[in-house]
This record gives C-alpha cells, structure tokens and sequence, in this order.
C-alpha cells in the first residue's frame, strides 16, 4: 500500500473525515464496521483522499492517529472491509507490500508457504480463522439438506468451505 505521504492526521479537514465515516457502516464498538464503497476484489475498502487511492483501514488507523508509515493496517478481526478502529492495528515488518490478511489467507489455503515474518498476532489471527469452525458445526453441516450458500451464511465460512466439508475433501478423520 502507498505511503500517506507526510500529511499529518490535524491537515485532514473535517469534510473529508466527514466523506470518509459518511461510507463506513457504523456499529457498536464490538462489531465489524464495514466499508460501503469501492472494495478491493479481497475485499478492502479503498477510500479516495486527494486524489489518491487510499486503503480504508490504512485511513482509519490514520485518523485515530497512529502512523501506518512503513507499518501495515491489520485487522484483528480477519474481516478485511472493516474499518471498526479498535479492530485495526498497524503491524510490524519490513516488506509492507502486502496487508497481514493477505497472509492470513495465504496461511489458510498454503500453510507450508507461510512467510517466517509475519508477525505473531497475525499468525494467531490467521490460526483462529483457520479453525473458525468446530467438529461439532462440521457434523451439523453435513447432517444438513440446505444450500452451500445458506449454510455458509450461517457459519460465515465461503460457500465452497461447505461445499468441502459436505464432499470430504476437507474434515477427512471426521465422521
Ligand atoms: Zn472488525
């Protein structure tokens, strides 16, 4: 993601943190604020601040005013459009060419790929949406006659995780 350059988080005018909250869909504090706007095909939310293209969850780490400057916007949540502050925090390391969800994803579906960097919250982030299901919603799942689609909705898992898991390809020892 693009550095925010050096404009410091009191040059934003309240018009333009106005716009910005204006496309994020405010909840309580415990849950996920998503973007409305423009998305990313993963999912983040792009916010266009003078004329640049600007990572929502970078922009909202910036108006709570922490410095995402060679740091990389996390979500605490694994929820990608999310924009809830208290869900975001900047990560630590170098090579900040990619957001830790990325990671996390990467983990999820290519685990022996998993760069030895990423920092350990993201790691446990990508642990915990990795074992976002348990043996027993796995059995209930395959018990159940609704659609991948409906079932996915329900656990908050893609549709093709149920679709995995009603197939066998996933859950194997599980029966
Ligand atoms: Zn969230």
């Amino acid at each position: 993601m693009k550095r925010l350059a050096s404009i410091h988080v009191s040059e934003i005018s309240e018009e333009e943190k106005t716009r910005f909250w204006q496309k994020v869909e405010k909840r309580s504090d415990s849950e996920c604020w998503e973007w409305k706007a423009h998305r990313t095909p993963e999912g983040y939310g792009r916010f266009k601040f003078r004329g640049r293209l600007i990572g929502a969850n970078r922009f909202t780490l910036w108006l709570s005013g922490i410095d995402t400057e060679n740091l990389v916007a996390c979500h605490h949540c694994d929820n990608p459009p999310c924009c809830n502050p208290a869900h975001l925090y900047a990560g630590t390391y170098a090579d900040n060419s990619k957001d830790c969800f990325v990671r996390n994803r990467r983990e999820k579906f290519y685990p022996r790929q998993y760069p030895s960097h990423v920092p350990k919250e993201c790691l446990e982030a990508a642990i915990k949406a990795k074992r976002k299901l348990t043996p027993e919603q796995v059995l209930e799942i395959r018990k159940s006659n609704e659609t991948d689609r409906v079932l996915g909705l329900r656990y908050g898992v893609a549709k093709g995780t149920i679709f995995n898991i009603k197939s066998h390809r996933t859950w194997k020892t599980l029966t």
